[in-house]
C-alpha cells in the first residue's frame, strides 16, 4: 500500500501533469470507487467544466483542488493515476477517466478495486470522513517531539500498531514503521507508555529522517506501486530491514527476523531492537 512518501510523489507528479487542466467530462466505469456523492452520474456531472487548481495531500489521501470542489482520493492497495492522450488504448482495470479539454485524460487504474473517491465543497472535507479523524502530519511543523510523545506516550498498546493508527500520526504504513523503529532501536512490541525520553527522541528523529529520505527518493516501489508518470520510486534500495528477512542487519550483522505484530508482517533486528526496556538501556552508550 502506498504510504506518505509514495502519495507525496504521486501528488508532485500530478501537480506537474494536470494542474491547470479543465475537465470536459468524466467516465465512471466502476461505480463503487465513487463514495460521495452516492450516484456516479452526480459525481461526473459535478466535475464537468471544472479546472484542477492544485493537487495536495493529507496523510495517505490525495486532495485534488478544483474551482469550487475538492476531490479526495485514496489509492488503497494498488490504485494509480496516469495521464494519457485520449486516443491511447484504455488499459484493463481503468475505472475512472477524467477527460480534459486538451484531448488528454487522467485515468485511474486499480486492479484490487479498493480505492475510493469522495467529492466535497472546499473546506467541508476536513469535517467529514474519511479526513475528519486524521492525526498529525509528520513532515509539517506541527510534528514535534512533544506532539508525538503527547499523542502516544501514555498509551498501553504496542508501539507499532500505535504508529500505524492514522488518528495519531498520518502517513506511516508497514514499511516506514519498520524502518523507523529499526533506526530508533525500538522493538515494535514495546508499549507506548514503556518508552523512555531518549527513545522518544530517537523515534521522532527516525520517523522524520526516514520519511524525508523516502520522499527525496520518490518513494519505494514495492509490488505494483508506480507514481503518476509510470516511474518507479527508488527508496526500496535504501530500506534497511523491510523485506530483508535473513539478510544481515546493517548495524550488527545479525540476521533480520520477521515476526507478526498486530497481524502485520514485521521486520526487526532482535539484537538492535531488544524487547525489554532494561536491555535497551544497557545497550545505550
Ligand atoms: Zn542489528
Amino acid at each position: 500500500m502506498p504510504e506518505l512518501p509514495e502519495v507525496e510523489t504521486v501528488k508532485r507528479t500530478l501537480n506537474q501533469l494536470v494542474a491547470g487542466k479543465r475537465i470536459r467530462s468524466v467516465t465512471v466505469k466502476l461505480p463503487r470507487i465513487i463514495q460521495r456523492p452516492a450516484e456516479p452520474e452526480a459525481f461526473a456531472d459535478a466535475l464537468s467544466g471544472r479546472t484542477i487548481r492544485e493537487v495536495d495531500r493529507r496523510g495517505k489521501f490525495l486532495r485534488i483542488l478544483l474551482d469550487g470542489l475538492v476531490l479526495v482520493s485514496h489509492l488503497r492497495m494498488e490504485g494509480r493515476y496516469g495521464v494519457y492522450d485520449a486516443d491511447e488504448p484504455v488499459e484493463p482495470h481503468t475505472h475512472v477517466i477524467f477527460h480534459f479539454d486538451d484531448n488528454t485524460e487522467l485515468r485511474y487504474k486499480d486492479v484490487r478495486q479498493f480505492g475510493t473517491m469522495h467529492l466535497f465543497k472546499p473546506g467541508e472535507e476536513f469535517a467529514l470522513p474519511p479526513l475528519n479523524k486524521l492525526g498529525i502530519e509528520p513532515l509539517e511543523p506541527e510534528f514535534t517531539l512533544d506532539a508525538l510523545r503527547g499523542a502516544l506516550g501514555k498509551r498501553t498498546s504496542r508501539i507499532k500498531p500505535l504508529l500505524l493508527n492514522q488518528e495519531y500520526v498520518v502517513g506511516l504504513g508497514n514499511i516506514y514503521v519498520d524502518e523507523a523503529l529499526f533506526q530508533a532501536g525500538i522493538h515494535p512490541e514495546r508499549t507506548g507508555d514503556s518508552l523512555k525520553k531518549a527513545e522518544w527522541e530517537r523515534l521522532y528523529e527516525a520517523i522524520r529522517a526516514t520519511l524525508e529520505r523516502a520522499v527525496e527518493a520518490g518513494g519505494s516501489s514495492v509490488k505494483s506501486y508506480v507514481n503518476g508518470q509510470g516511474e518507479m520510486g527508488m527508496f526500496q534500495h535504501q530500506l534497511l530491514v523491510y523485506g530483508r528477512k535473513d539478510e544481515p542487519c546493517p548495524n550488527c550483522g545479525e540476521p533480520i527476523r520477521k515476526l507478526v505484530v498486530g497481524g502485520r508482517g514485521t521486520h526487526i533486528c532482535a539484537k538492535c531492537q531488544p524487547l525489554r526496556a532494561k536491555a535497551a538501556k544497557a545497550e545505550k552508550r
